[in-house]
Formats: structure tokens, sequence, C-alpha cells
């Protein structure tokens, strides 16, 4: 199959295959790379590294940090950023803790509304990755009082609901300075997926495009442009934006297991970007 799928999640954020798992299922694929890329932590990398040592895979280290522009996401994938970098590790610490107390927070919420959730088995349901909305809306339904997770979010923890917490997040250009200072390459996640780029017909196809100026100017070398969920013209707008600020395009599946509807491999980055991508680290 050849290139790189450079975006994947595992069990260690909000995936459901263990890195081992998707780094086996790259090979059978035939793929050429893998971008290792869980939500605001870097714990795959050893492990990866490990399950791919001695074949053709490439392992790329990546993060995707879930950052925050006026209460909206903005995915910012980071590439080759060193684990070690103090910064970068402080910040991590400090979303996974924020993490915790804001779980703490909605299940609180949850027992106040008449909802008996215990928070050691929301923890459990986590298994060591940082807390979720989906970890808690497993153990609401699990208590009974609700059939399904979706139900959990249209009621009570959608963003606004009874049971919902703002979570602490950083913005997108600080992620890009983070990356950037870790050595790594930013790149924006998915531009076409987020609130303000959902409208219909002749709506904005984009996330607020100065956001994505300020973005570039604190360093964002690349854009993924091809993600499995973007519609044509979006393509064809994230294609022009890249051509237009100098951009790397990159592809991913954003492959999460079980959780969403796409294959690993699904969209692959080649080889050829990967290489220009590489020789934009600071
Ligand atoms: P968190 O990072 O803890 O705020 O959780 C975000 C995750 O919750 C998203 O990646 C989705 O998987 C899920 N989520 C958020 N809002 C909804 C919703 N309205 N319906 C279903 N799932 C949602
Ligand atoms: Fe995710
Ligand atoms: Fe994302
Ligand atoms: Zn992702």
């Amino acid at each position: 199959m050849g290139g790189y799928d450079l975006h994947t999640h595992t069990d260690l954020s909000d995936g459901t295959t263990t890195i081992e798992q998707n780094v086996l299922a790259a090979i059978a694929l035939g793929l050429e790379g893998l971008g290792v890329t869980d939500h605001d932590t870097v714990e795959p990398f050893e492990r990866a590294m490990a399950a791919a040592d001695g074949t053709d895979l490439e392992i790329v280290p990546g993060v995707e940090f879930s950052a925050e522009h006026e209460g909206s996401s903005v995915h910012v994938l980071g590439y080759w950023v060193s684990p070690d970098d103090e910064p970068l590790r402080d910040e991590m610490d400090r979303l996974r803790n924020e993490r915790h107390r804001r779980a703490q927070e909605i299940v609180a919420k949850f027992i106040a509304l008449g909802i008996e959730v215990d928070f050691a088995r929301v923890e459990e349901l986590a298994g060591g990755a940082p807390i979720g909305r989906p970890h808690i809306a497993k153990a609401v339904v699990e208590t009974g009082a609700v059939a399904t997770t979706q139900e959990v979010f249209d009621e009570w923890l959608a963003d606004g609901g009874p049971a919902y917490v703002q979570k602490y997040a950083v913005g997108p250009v600080r992620a890009v300075e983070l990356i950037r200072g870790a050595g790594g390459v930013a790149v924006v996640a998915h531009p076409g997926l987020y609130a303000a780029s959902r409208a219909p017909g002749d709506g904005p196809v984009s996330l607020d495009a100065g956001v994505l100026e300020a973005m570039v100017a604190a360093g964002m070398a690349g854009i993924e442009a091809d993600h499995p969920h973007h519609t044509d013209d979006q393509r064809r707008y994230f294609r022009d934006f890249a051509r237009r600020h100098d951009l790397v395009l990159t592809a991913g599946s954003d492959f999460h297991g079980e959780a969403k509807d796409v294959r690993l491999g699904e969209a692959t980055t080649p080889r050829a970007a990967i290489e220009i991508l590489r020789s934009r680290r600071p």
C-alpha cells in the first residue's frame, strides 16, 4: 500500500486498540510509516519503536494536542517531538491532572442530578488514559439509568449540558510553540471538522482563517488537508491555503479502533511530503 498514515490513536488516549496492534496492522497493510499521535500524550512512543524494531515500518513519533480557541476545539499534531522536553512534559502532566479534576467535578454533578456514578469505575474504564467524557458516559450507562452513551451526551454531557464542565486546554498558537520548542513539526489536524467549519452549503469551510494564520506565524509547517471526513470542497480550500502559506500537505486516517468509522491506512501521506516535513524541524 505504501505511504505514511500520519494520524492514529490507541487506547492510551481515546482509541480502542493497543499500539502493538496498530503497528502490526500497519505492517500487514504494507505501510511505509505510522504516525503515532495520541491526544496529549507521548506514552506510546517506546512501545511503538519496540514493536516496529527490525521491520521496514518507520514510526513517526507524534502527539495531538487537543487545543482550544475561544472554547472551540483546534487539534494540533506535533511530529518528532522529543518526549523528554520539559515544557512539553509539564504541559501534558497539567492536562492530565486537570482532566482528572474535571472528571471528578462532572461525576459530582451527575450525583447531584440523582445518577450515582462511581468515580473509581470511571478511572477503571479510562485504564490509565487521560479521562474523557466518553469514559464517564460509559460509567453512566453502566448504572442502568440511561440506555446509551449518546443519550448521556444528548441529555447531560454535551457542551453546555447540565453535567458539562469545561476543560483546561492550551491555545493553538501555544500548542505550535510547545511542539517547536520540543524539536517537533506542527501540523493542524482536520481543519474542516471544527464546529465553525461545519456550516452547510456556502458556509465557511475552515475554522477562522485568522486562527490558521496565527498558527502559521508561530511556525506551523503543515496542514492535514486530506482527512477522510473532509468534503472535496474542503480539500480544495485547504490545498489552496497550503499553497499560499507554504505548508506541507499531510493525510492520515485518524484511526480510533472501534471508536470511529475509519480504517487504518485509509488516508496516507507520500514519502516525499514526509521528507519535506522532516526538513522543517526547527
Ligand atoms: P473531552 O475531551 O473529555 O471533552 O471529550 C471529548 C469527546 O467526547 C469527543 O472526542 C467525543 O468522542 C465525545 N463527545 C463530545 N461531544 C459529544 C456529543 N455531543 N455526542 C457524542 N459524543 C461527544
Ligand atoms: Fe480522538
Ligand atoms: Fe483530532
Ligand atoms: Zn485524532
